[in-house]
């Protein structure tokens, strides 16, 4: 059976542009339960963990230096089938292939800077929601 719960994070550029509270709209519009929230910065080191499934690729300095470069808001959401239903609601990874009326076609500035992460995996979604809160922490 498809998980409930999916992990996401609002990436420094669409924090610092104003875009979060547009984003959190949608979110919540589009059915999912906000279980678990935190504004962050993430270290160099930090970023490079949580992407360490990307370290071959030839973005991954960029896309951690990226990712370490300003506030984030991480968020725990629950839904139905949530995975699949939020990588719907985001839209491709390449802003230019979204489409219409998805977070990243109406928030994305590149490729890199795309306005959210959104898990893979039912099992990426529970070590992503690990990697920043504690069982304490979700609700
Ligand atoms: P997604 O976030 O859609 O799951 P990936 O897991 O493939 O995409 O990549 C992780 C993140 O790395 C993307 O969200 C994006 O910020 C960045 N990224 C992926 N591919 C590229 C690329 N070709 N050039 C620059 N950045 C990229
Ligand atoms: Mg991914």
């Amino acid at each position: 059976m498809a998980g409930n719960i999916t992990f996401t994070m609002i990436k420094p550029e669409a924090v610092s542009d104003g875009f979060s509270g547009a984003i959190l709209k949608m979110i919540e519009e589009g059915g999912f339960e906000i279980v678990a929230m935190k504004m962050i910065e993430l270290t160099l080191e930090r970023a490079g963990a949580f992407y360490e499934v990307h370290r071959e690729r030839p973005f991954y300095s960029s896309l951690c230096e990226y990712m370490s470069s300003g506030k984030i808001i991480a968020l725990v959401l629950r839904k139905e089938n949530a995975v699949e239903d939020y990588r719907k609601l985001i839209g491709a990874t390449n802003p230019d292939q979204a489409e219409e009326g998805t977070i990243r076609k109406l928030y994305a500035k590149s490729m890199q800077s795309n306005a959210v992460h959104g898990s893979d995996s039912d099992e990426n979604a529970r070590i992503e929601a690990g990697f920043f809160f504690s069982d304490l922490e979700m609700f």
